[in-house]
């Protein structure tokens, strides 16, 4: 399978993290990707390449998934940040205050001046640093997932976008959960725009994709179906439960199996059986899948108990779906297993088909 690279990701590197009262350094760090780079010079999957998209075809893509006011503040989130306090350049961007319209009644029709208010606006947490090069490695990354869609498109069985920051998280207008733009959703959308009448998501990474879920809920050509760790007590806590169903034309088109923390690959792979089923029934003809790796029994963030071998069961099955299948990196945080386990994956898929 042909692998599209992020060389901009670097660019993204955020230094400290807000959790529960403390900075703490960041999980999602370079390392991660180095990792899986490490690990197909070891063992190659197939070509590694440059995505090659155009600005402006870039941007009609991100204008499909994403609001314009939303690009338009990531575009100009850094200049903004510092234009508030030049000593602002030795920090990162995170927000430290938000609406909450829904309970306390707090407008949101009008935007704010202030950027700090603005970062509230846009961010869902404090946890998701936002760096001078983030747009730029951002941006990288959405073409790798343009990139990748137009390979299957082009008659490949796979292609994987192999880019941070990772995108599930990420909203029609919102960043979170270390996401800014929904490479998994950009995928789909381009599936659909190049002739595939149906489309679905299986998210496979330990957090609901509650971004993706929120792009796609009301539509009835893109299913998302997500196994992640119930939300009740696993992040991002406010999205995720079995039974958000989609809605509108949308009811029905969306699936989330949502597993007890210390679940291990038995109950897991049960409940991946499930996942393809329903993509199976909703007719998909095209096939994404966000590719977190924190389920891993290592992982320092998470709580299920996948091993390291079981991602080439993982990725064996979903070949077993028999449908062209664009990969985008997510999560995975224990960052010297990373590169093996997604590399287990690639390798389980590659077998298979
Ligand atoms: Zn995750």
């Amino acid at each position: 399978m042909k692998i599209f690279l992020n060389a901009d990701h670097h660019r993204h590197a955020g230094r400290q993290e807000m959790f529960r009262g403390r900075m703490v350094p960041c999980h999602e760090v370079p390392a991660r990707l180095d990792h899986v780079l490490a690990e197909l010079g070891r063992r190659p999957q197939g070509e590694l390449l440059s995505p090659a998209i155009g600005d402006a075809t870039l941007d009609a893509a991100l204008a499909r998934v994403h609001r314009p006011d939303y690009l338009q503040f990531l575009a100009t989130a850094w200049a903004d940040w510092v234009a508030m306090d030049p000593a602002n350049a030795e920090r990162d961007v995170l927000p430290s205050v938000w609406p909450l319209p829904s309970r306390h009644g707090f407008r949101t029709d009008t935007p704010p001046a202030n950027f700090a208010a603005r970062l509230g606006l846009y961010g869902f947490d404090a946890g998701s640093p936002l760096m001078a090069g983030t747009w730029a490695a951002a941006r990288s990354g959405a073409a790798c997932a343009l990139a990748a869609a137009g390979e299957v498109l082009g008659g490949a069985r796979s292609a994987f976008a192999l880019t941070r920051p990772p995108g599930h998280h990420a909203g029609p207008d919102f960043f979170g959960g270390y996401c800014f733009l929904n490479n998994a959703a950009l995928a789909a959308q381009a599936l659909r725009d190049g002739g595939h009448h149906r489309v679905a998501v299986l998210d496979v990474d330990y957090h609901h994709g509650n971004g993706t879920q929120t792009i796609f809920y009301e539509r009835a050509d893109v299913l998302t179906v997500s196994i992640h760790g119930d939300p009740r007590t696993e992040y991002p806590f406010f999205l995720g439960h079995a039974d958000e169903r989609g809605a509108g034309a949308g009811e029905g088109a969306n699936l989330n199996l949502p597993l007890p923390r210390g679940t291990g690959f038995t109950d897991w792979r049960v409940a991946l059986d499930t996942a393809l089923q329903a993509v199976t029934n909703f007719g998909a003809s095209a096939l994404v899948v966000p590719m977190g790796l924190d389920t891993f029994e290592g992982d320092p963030i998470s709580g299920f108990h996948l091993r390291s071998a079981d991602y080439a069961t993982v990725g064996q099955a979903l070949a077993g779906a028999g449908l062209p299948t664009v990969f985008t990196f997510e999560g995975g945080y224990a960052v010297a297993e990373v590169g093996i386990n997604a590399v287990n994956l690639l390798e389980g898929f590659g077998r298979a088909v």
